[in-house]
């Protein structure tokens, strides 16, 4: 495996390179490092390197290079599922969540947001390959959710997230996942909603070709997680 600083430049010209086949701006494609299980040491050398914004999945975890890396200008993102009694320190540490797939989460999320910070901004997770097993809001319920969000006046409604089965070409539902942000996008109460985060270190190319903004990168960067 490559230094972290060399693996992030290929990353970044990879997403270029999809972005360009696309005719799309690179700049309107964010790269996330996906940093769960990875000491804090290794998200400093992604920082120096020059990236800012990070993932991760396991709440304690975090908490601990968040407190770790506080003197460093990151941006963090939660990306695990949100079970209600972890949501105060979500709210209190993150920037982000890509995983809201209900009503009570939100309303949590919303009145424990610190009085004086910036809304909390947020996707919803959207189960759309309709499996049995995973989180996130079936796409019928989806308008119905994204309204109420976009009520909460300490959160930021930002998008759609979604993993998609991995039994399936992704390509199909990255280009649901598009028609489904489209379709939202209309409701003059969600017109401001700017974001799909979609696409990981397997299948990066054809979530950009579909339209993510937000890519969430792990075993590209970091190498294989053990
Ligand atoms: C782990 C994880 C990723 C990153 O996956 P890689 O295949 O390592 O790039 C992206 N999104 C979520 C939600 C994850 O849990």
């Amino acid at each position: 495996m490559q230094p972290i600083q060399a693996q992030i430049e290929s990353v970044r010209q990879q997403i270029t390179a999809c972005a360009n086949a696309a005719k799309r701006d690179p700049a309107s494609i964010k790269l996330l490092a996906v940093s769960k299980t990875q000491p804090a040491e290794r998200l400093q050398a992604a920082y120096e390197a020059g990236q800012r914004a990070f993932g991760e999945n396991y709440l304690q975890e975090a908490l601990d290079k968040i407190n770790a890396l506080s003197n460093l200008d990151i941006e963090w993102h939660f990306i695990g599922p949100v079970q209600s009694n972890k949501t105060r320190d979500i709210s209190e540490n993150f920037d982000w969540v890509h995983t809201l797939d209900r009503l009570k989460i939100a309303q949590r999320l919303n009145d424990q947001r610190p009085a004086g910070t910036p809304p909390l901004n947020v996707c919803i997770q959207v189960n759309i390959d309709q499996e049995a097993s995973k989180s996130g809001c079936l796409p019928d319920e989806l308008e119905a959710l994204a309204l109420n969000v976009a009520d909460k006046p300490n959160l930021q409604l930002r998008g759609l997230m979604a993993i998609p089965s991995p039994n399936q070409q992704g390509n199909c539902a990255f280009s649901r996942m598009r028609a489904l942000l489209e379709q939202l996008q209309k409701h003059p109460k969600l017109s401001a909603m700017d974001t799909l985060s979609m696409g990981m270190s397997g299948d990066m190319a054809q979530a950009i070709a579909q339209g993510a903004t937000i890519v969430r990168i792990g075993t590209a960067i970091f190498g294989a997680r053990d």
